[in-house]
């Protein structure tokens, strides 16, 4: 994080991991430009976007990274993760493979990160209750085991988008004020 000239402006790194196809570039998108895609193609290449968000009066800047596809490769770099004050570790509940591989990104994020980042794990999708296969519960208690903020979402109808955001943000804030 680093000051601005004012002494009043913050700027958070926040990355955005899980599986391919889970959901990390349409929450970002939807975030912060509230914009969804179907063709998951469409949002390749775009590296990070930052959003402000007033917290206390204090103007926020959270600069969220998105992996642009290098997840698929399995090669997203030591750079991705450098100077990350937070991270969305992000499953998809209408695919079980998704969930199981959380407890990799937790692994590759702990060494590459801090152990004070702000850590929130996000159940995606959950528009698809109807071929849902990870219940509340699972997230929950994985959660509490590894204990990280917890929140199911859909980048598509937009449900708790910018909540779980703003938690993270609100937690990096909390911890260095
Ligand atoms: P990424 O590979 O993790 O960045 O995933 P994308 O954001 O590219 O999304 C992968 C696919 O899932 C795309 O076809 C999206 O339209 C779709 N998708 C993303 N979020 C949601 C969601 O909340 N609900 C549903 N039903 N589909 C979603
Ligand atoms: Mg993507």
């Amino acid at each position: 994080m680093e000051e601005g000239e004012e002494g009043e402006d913050y700027l958070f790194k926040i990355v955005i991991i899980g599986d391919s196809a889970v959901g990390k570039s349409n929450l970002l998108s939807r975030y912060a430009r509230d914009e969804f895609n179907i063709n998951s193609k469409a949002t390749i290449g775009v590296e990070f976007q930052t959003q402000s968000v007033d917290i206390d009066g204090k103007e926020v800047k959270a600069q969220i990274w998105d992996t642009a596809g290098q997840e698929r490769f399995r090669a997203v770099t030591s750079a991705y993760y450098r100077g990350a004050v937070g991270a969305l570790i992000v499953y998809d509940i209408s695919r079980r493979t998704t969930f199981d591989s959380v407890s990799r990104w937790l692994q590759e994020l702990s060494t590459h990160s801090d152990t004070t980042i702000a850590r929130m794990l996000v159940g995606n999708k959950c528009d698809l209750e109807n071929i849902r296969e990870v219940s509340v519960e699972d997230g929950k208690s994985l959660a509490e085991a590894e204990e990280l903020f917890f929140i199911e979402t859909s980048a598509l109808d937009s449900t708790n988008v910018q909540k779980a955001f703003e938690i993270v943000i609100r937690d990096i804030y909390n911890n260095i004020s």
